[in-house]
């Protein structure tokens, strides 16, 4: 029992974590952040980019250890973002109340309520009502229910308590922190934040954030990018632009893991 010996959570939390317990850290954080990126959102949402079923499953898995949710739920939110965007039916816009009441509703107060479907039964449909007809429905929920448990399984068994406490739990947070950052402050004006008229803004407001690029090396933080042309597989346009799935992307194509990448027009 070497985790006794390593250290049990509290005794670690205070010590200091060692290297392998880091390195499970950094790792599944990678790994959910481009599985959530690259998947969940690049792929399953917009289709930017081909590839095949084993790859699209194994991008999946990576996915499902950030513990975001079915991809099918994600796909389904994320469209009606970009259908309505900070309209009544954008269903995390920083723009439902005034000030930093927004940011916080757009960062996870949705989260805690039912997301409004729009009443049109066609526009409900294009949101993703097709996922249905998936071949491998039951496969791909058992493929999201392992990933989803690697996530801390995985850290646990090779780093004991500190691993699951730091890599699992700590992990899943600091993940989904800069994932409902790119909701909330991407699309959050800082200077007289207004609240849209009946839930409506002039237009969309979203902004590429450079700070948060950093930490969050996605590219999902270039999110002004991404709305501008949805369907492109990058989201760091320039070179500059940290975007650690387009060099997932770019390397895989030249070993024909992925192909037909829709590319941004600069
Ligand atoms: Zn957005
Ligand atoms: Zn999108």
């Amino acid at each position: 029992m070497y985790w006794f010996r390593d250290g049990i959570s509290w005794h670690s939390f205070v010590h200091g974590y060692s290297r392998k317990v880091w390195f499970w850290f950094f790792g599944i954080y990678m790994l959910r952040s481009i599985g959530v990126s690259l998947g969940y959102h690049r792929l399953f949402t917009h289709r930017s980019f081909k590839c095949h079923f084993f790859t699209q499953e194994v991008i999946h898995f990576f996915g499902a250890m950030a513990a975001q949710g079915h991809w099918y739920d994600w796909r389904r939110n994320h469209k009606q973002h970009h259908w309505d965007t900070e309209g009544p039916w954008d269903p995390h816009t920083p723009t439902k109340y005034k000030g930093i009441k927004g940011l916080l509703w757009a960062h996870m107060g949705w989260l805690f309520f039912e997301v409004k479907e729009p009443p049109n039964a066609e526009v409900i449909f294009a949101l993703g009502r097709e996922n249905t007809t998936m071949a491998n429905w039951r496969w791909d929920k058992t493929v999201y229910f392992l990933g989803m448990l690697s996530g801390f399984v995985l850290p646990f068994i090779f780093a004991g308590f500190p691993g699951l406490l730091l890599a699992g739990f700590g992990g899943v947070v600091v993940s989904l922190e800069f994932t409902w950052a790119i909701n909330s402050w991407d699309h959050f004006r800082l200077v007289f934040h207004k609240k849209g008229v009946h839930g409506r803004t002039v237009k969309e407001q979203s902004k590429n954030s450079p700070l948060i690029a950093i930490p969050n090396f996605s590219g999902e933080p270039w999110h002004e990018n991404h709305h501008r042309m949805a369907s492109v597989a990058f989201l760091g346009w320039r070179w500059w632009q940290i975007d650690m799935p387009k060099w997932v992307l770019i390397g895989g194509e030249n070993f024909g893991i992925f192909w037909d990448i829709n590319r941004p027009p600069v």
